[in-house]
């Protein structure tokens, strides 16, 4: 059986009755109740993360069924027989503890066949604990299978098992199901206390509450954190001892970093991720911690369900409070991206790269807009540079305040530097082959040159190559936009935006009235298809009507969304 280096305290304070069990009453109650009544199975799978008790519980219930203090099973061992102390020790003839790590042949499995025939030596049952069971190979599986359709009747089998999933659904119906949970921060400090009670060393409430938070509902890690914490600690083990020991970062630096993210503060923030690199703090933890602040702050903000932060009340008012000046997205957003970031992590500096990068992003007000938001943005935007008068012919080095928004504020497509510079690169050479490719990154680039121009061409679709002509078409309900691009203004746009951008392409042709090709059309409207059935809510002619908004047709564009639903403002809004 796999163990964490011998620990001292563990060992000591390991449970011997089922009340001892931390945290799975909901398993260990089930389980007397069936020895009372007498209905014990002959396999039992227990299913749970590492360290919250699985073995534990094997051993307590391979005592309860071995106890010879009475004349039969008793959901109350004696500790005190002969078998007890044995299963104990763990050198019990008839408790076998195999690794299904290490025992996954099939050679192991038949060997098990073989043994399970044997009655027990000195006891009522014999039982196997087979811990890690996912790890069988699928033929010992089959051999495992085999023993489980027709047990003996004195064969118990205990398997355990940290990835459920991987046992194959033959042998998990054929179980005794429990599923074990991470043990809550209260009952983890409860068992720590219970430890200590019987120690020299004592540790104020404080530190047991940062051993439960950082062993993360593992009554293992607990224990295993508790004992380093004896041998480094003389009398008294503090808060600080804990933050020492544990690499752990403070509190109050989790709170600062909040309120520099908070008010988009990203001096204060790098400069805290300074301060936590500077004394030697592990940055990934320091991550793991701000992620769960946050993770905290959604739940208290989204939910009354007290129990997921396992706090004390005056945390959870605190957090309660912290959590209003967020807004929902914000939360989400925050939780999103700082678990994302975790998973990258391999090295300290690559840690730090993604989280300042992830800092700055955060800052950004244009990262945090809502969609509503933009569109209000938009909206007023109206009046200035987009629906207005066109803009001026050559806009080459400044755009239009409408794409200069809407490029702060959306998150673009990646687009050449060229679009800036002219005649800087060759730029990409546009053919019919991969001109659908490269058409999102053409018609963004004019978008940001000039919004309306954009917005335009968006709705045509791309035709293909013809000498150094761009082939575009349009549907007949996207005529506005045909004319808006035979425009000489237009014209200007997109030719020198056309020869900035590609090696070969200089000017455009607009084709015939023609039927889109689904796949290239980002204008296809359900009159475009009129068999097909549609799955607008809205009235293709209504959708139609308002795409012909270009702040409309951009948004729809940028978010390759489609229009479902439309909402006229009230008079006089
Ligand atoms: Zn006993």
């Amino acid at each position: 059986m796999p163990e964490e280096p011998y620990l001292v305290l563990a060992r000591k304070w390991r449970p011997q009755a089922f009340d001892d069990v931390i945290g799975q009453v909901h398993i260990t109650r089930t389980l007397q109740n069936a020895i009372e009544a007498g209905r014990i199975g002959h396999a039992f799978l227990f299913i749970g993360s590492r360290g919250i008790g699985k073995t534990t519980t094997a051993r307590v219930l391979a005592k309860a069924l071995n106890c010879t203090a009475g004349d039969s099973a008793t959901p109350n061992p004696c500790g005190e027989c002969d078998n007890c102390t044995a299963i104990a020790a763990g050198n019990s003839m008839d408790v076998i503890e195999i690794d299904g790590a290490s025992n996954n042949s099939v050679e192991d499995v038949r060997q098990i066949r073989e043994n399970v025939r044997l009655v027990p030596s000195q006891s009522r049952y014999k039982i196997y604990v087979i811990d890690e069971v996912h790890q069988l190979s699928s033929s010992a599986f089959n051999a495992l299978l085999k023993t489980l359709e027709e047990p003996p009747e004195h064969a118990i089998f205990i398997m355990a098992t940290t990835e459920s999933h991987k046992v194959p659904a033959t042998i998990i119906s054929r179980c005794q199901r429990y599923d074990f949970r991470r043990v809550s921060l209260d009952d983890l400090i409860a068992l720590l206390k219970r430890v200590l009670a019987n120690e020299t060393v004592t540790a104020t409430d404080e530190a047991l509450r940062a051993i439960a938070r950082a062993s993360d509902g593992g009554v293992r890690d607990a224990e295993s954190i508790l004992e380093q914490l004896v041998t480094y600690c003389d009398k008294t083990i503090e808060f600080k001892d804990v933050v020492d020991v544990l690499g752990l970062v403070d509190w109050a630096v989790l709170n600062e970093m909040a309120e520099a993210i908070l008010a988009q503060d990203v001096g204060a923030a790098l400069h805290i991720v300074e301060q936590v690199t500077a004394s030697g703090k592990d940055l990934s933890q320091f991550v793991q911690d701000l992620l769960g602040h946050y993770r905290n702050m959604l739940i208290c903000k989204t939910t009354d369900a007290k129990d997921l932060l396992g706090l004390p009340e005056e945390d959870l008012a605190a957090l309660k409070q912290q959590s209003e000046t967020y807004s929902l997205t914000k939360l989400i957003r925050l939780v999103e991206q700082f678990a994302e970031l975790t998973k990258d992590f391999d090295s300290q500096l690559a840690q730090r790269i993604a989280l300042e990068s992830l800092l700055i992003r955060i800052s950004k007000v244009s990262v945090e807009m809502s969609i509503d938001a933009i569109l209000e943005k938009l909206v007023q935007l109206g009046a200035g540079g987009i629906a207005g008068a066109p803009d001026p012919p050559s806009s080459t080095t400044q755009r239009s305040v409408g794409a200069a928004v809407l490029a702060e504020a959306l998150p673009m497509e990646p687009i050449s530097e060229s679009t800036d510079t002219p005649n800087s690169k060759p730029g990409i050479t546009v053919s019919n082959d991969n001109l659908r490719e490269h058409w999102l990154t053409i018609t963004h680039a004019i978008a940001q040159e000039n919004l309306k121009v954009g917005v335009a061409l968006g709705r045509a679709h791309p035709s293909g190559i013809d000498g150094d002509a761009l082939c575009i078409a349009f549907t007949d309900a996207n005529k506005p936009s045909r004319e808006s691009l035979e425009r000489v203004d237009s014209r200007s746009v997109i030719d020198t935006l056309l020869q900035s951008l590609t090696a070969n392409l200089r000017t455009y042709k607009i084709e015939g009235n023609r039927e889109p090709s689904p796949a290239n059309s980002m204008s296809e409207t359900d009159n475009d298809n009129p068999g097909k059935t549609s799955r607008h809510h809205v009235a293709a002619k209504d959708a139609e009507e308002a795409m012909t908004d270009p702040h409309v047709a951009k948004v729809v564009e940028v978010f390759r969304g489609e229009i479902v639903d439309i909402k006229h403002p009230p008079p006089g809004a």
